[in-house]
């Protein structure tokens, strides 16, 4: 593998003892939407469990743009702050493998149109 995944070790949760827990929704994936969705269940006071079938964490790019429609997510989920404080406006584009800077693209000003109609 060109790089190594963290691994969280497995904490053994007691309902795979017997007992019982009782959550008001149980949601599969730990992804971006999953995630989104139980913090969003959380900040309105419902009881919910993520169950995610990976134990890492993916460290590489998967966001080189993010929409204005996401950010005003982030916003709502209250991760607005520390995600701006880490973003970087467009004009310069990174991308990670692991976490190694393989690529950097610094756009200088607007494009100029073709004339071409499209
Ligand atoms: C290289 C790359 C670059 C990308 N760049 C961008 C970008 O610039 N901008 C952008 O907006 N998007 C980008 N994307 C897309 C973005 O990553 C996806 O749109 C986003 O991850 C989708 O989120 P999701 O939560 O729906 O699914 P996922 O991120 O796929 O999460 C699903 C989760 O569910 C888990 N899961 C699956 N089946 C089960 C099961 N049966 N039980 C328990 N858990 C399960 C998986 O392990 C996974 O963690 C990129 C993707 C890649 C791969």
């Amino acid at each position: 593998m060109y790089f190594e995944w963290k691994e969280f070790p497995f904490r053994h949760p007691p309902e795979l003892d017997g007992r019982r827990t009782r959550y008001d929704a149980a949601i599969v994936g730990g992804g971006p939407v999953g995630l989104a969705m139980a913090l969003s269940l959380a900040q309105r006071g419902v009881r919910c469990v993520v169950l995610e079938t990976q134990n890492q964490v993916s460290s590489g790019s998967r966001a080189i743009g993010v929409h204005r429609r996401t950010s005003q997510f982030f916003d709502r989920l209250g991760l607005g702050g520390p995600f701006g404080a880490t973003a970087r406006p467009r004009g310069r584009n990174v991308i990670y493998y692991g976490d190694q800077l393989v690529a950097e693209t610094i756009m200088s000003g607007r494009r100029k149109r073709s004339g071409r109609s499209s």
